[in-house]
């Protein structure tokens, strides 16, 4: 781990507006700019920021001082003192991995072992595919604290290597990166950028330098291996497909026929590679190569129809301010795969938005359901698989209802 940079981090004193102090006692992780009444100092990416109660002056948490995000502190623990140290991180990953534990006596090598703020380590995500382990920080706050947290990951995952990813707003010349860059090999040795993993008996590769996020969607592998389950003797169409993660499982299930719809060339070559990894019948997958809508529609003009069809699109709603259009989109996407399901055919459709929540997206998708004329009955809602489990109100952000169409 030689490459990690030593930076000391310095301690601010903090007070908050009741509200703010309220919905730190309960432990929500934000604390935003707006909130703050008392600032001991200019603060730094990743010094502590150590909140005190505004009668009393005692201690109300500690977190992390982030001055290029509007959420100016990111809370690593409330109403007990910690010391932010390697113990402290030890401590929070031996807790994420045992609620993994379950998933991993499934045949299953990949999971998510941190998922920020919900396992108390805000902006920072840790994936893991066999033995190669993917950080991905949202923030500059982590800079500092690489060097403590990496032995514990080392530790609970035996990882051979571990990359570190960097999301797109730390990559800008003007945020200080400690001589560190997106797709840096931190520990150990990569041997290949395409990494084989296992989900549920399935192989997969993931690319964990210039893959989507961390290289793959472990998120919806729950509802992947439903679709699996699903699939005997089935035709299915898997729209905004990545790198065939729905396809695979399908074909593996005895799906008569997958297309696999994607935007992008590149993943689904990869879905390609996928289908072969696993000796599957490559006859029965097709790709398309399109835009979904515009692919959707030449689907509608040669009249066919699937028995499943699963719509897994990226997310729509980054802000508040993109909710009213990613509605629009979401309602455009379910009128055209109804028009593609087949009597008595699955549509599974998910949505990936934190910003709109489970109960609006259900009544959204029902409501266009209930608009085509065709009776549905619902099947099952799904949310988080456990190696993504929710830790506060907005930390969920997946929803999927399968619909029974009449
Ligand atoms: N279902 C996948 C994950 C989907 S991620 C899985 O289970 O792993 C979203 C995908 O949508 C990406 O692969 C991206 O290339 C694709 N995409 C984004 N915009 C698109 C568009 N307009 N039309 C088709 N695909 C699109």
């Amino acid at each position: 781990m030689s490459k990690l940079p030593e930076i000391k981090p310095n301690r601010l004193a903090i007070k908050v507006k009741s509200v703010a102090e309220r919905a730190i006692r309960k432990g929500h992780p934000w604390v935003f700019e707006s909130a703050i009444s008392k600032q001991s100092g200019e603060g730094q990416a990743g010094d502590l920021a150590i909140i005190y109660d505004g009668k009393k002056n005692k201690f109300l948490a500690v977190g992390l001082w982030d001055p290029n995000s509007p959420i100016r502190i990111k809370v690593l623990q409330s109403n007990t003192p910690a010391n932010i140290n390697e113990d402290w991180f030890n401590q929070k990953v031996a807790q994420a991995k045992a609620i993994r534990e379950p998933l991993l006596k499934s045949e299953t090598n990949s999971y998510r072992l941190l998922f920020g703020e919900n396992d108390k380590v805000p902006g920072l995500i840790c994936d893991v595919y066999s033995s190669v382990v993917v950080v991905k920080i949202y923030s500059a706050i982590w800079f500092p604290y690489l060097k403590a947290i990496l032995p514990a990951i080392v530790k609970h995952t035996n990882a051979s290597a571990i990359v570190l990813r960097m999301s797109r707003n730390l990559q800008k010349p003007e945020i200080e990166s400690h001589g560190l860059k997106d797709g840096d090999v931190l520990y150990g040795t990569l041997e290949k950028e395409n990494v084989i993993f296992t989900e549920h008996g399935l192989q997969f590769y993931a690319n964990v330098i210039k893959g989507h996020k961390t290289g793959y969607f472990l998120d919806h592998r729950h509802n992947r291996k439903k679709v699996g389950e699903l699939a005997e003797g089935k035709a299915v169409l898997d729209i905004f497909s990545y790198a065939g993660g729905f396809t695979v499982h399908a074909l593996a299930g005895g799906a008569k026929e997958v297309i696999s719809l994607d935007i992008s060339r590149q993943a689904q070559e990869l879905a390609k590679e996928n289908v072969r990894l696993n000796n599957l019948d490559k006859d029965k997958h097709q790709i398309m190569v399109a835009d979904a809508f515009k692919g959707m529609q030449a689907l509608i003009d040669d009249r066919k129809q699937f028995d499943i069809v699963v719509v897994d699109p990226p997310s729509f709603a980054k802000s508040a301010a993109d909710i009213p259009q990613a509605t629009k989109s979401y309602e455009r996407l379910t009128r055209l795969a109804v028009r593609l399901v087949k009597k008595s055919g699955i549509l599974l459709s998910a949505s990936c938005s934190s910003r709109i929540k489970q109960e609006e997206y259900f009544e959204l998708i029902e409501a266009v359901l209930d608009s085509t004329g065709r009776r549905f009955k619902l099947i099952e809602k799904t949310d988080h698989d456990v190696d993504h489990p929710i830790g506060f109100a907005e930390g969920g952000y997946l929803k999927s209802g399968y619909y029974q169409l009449d």
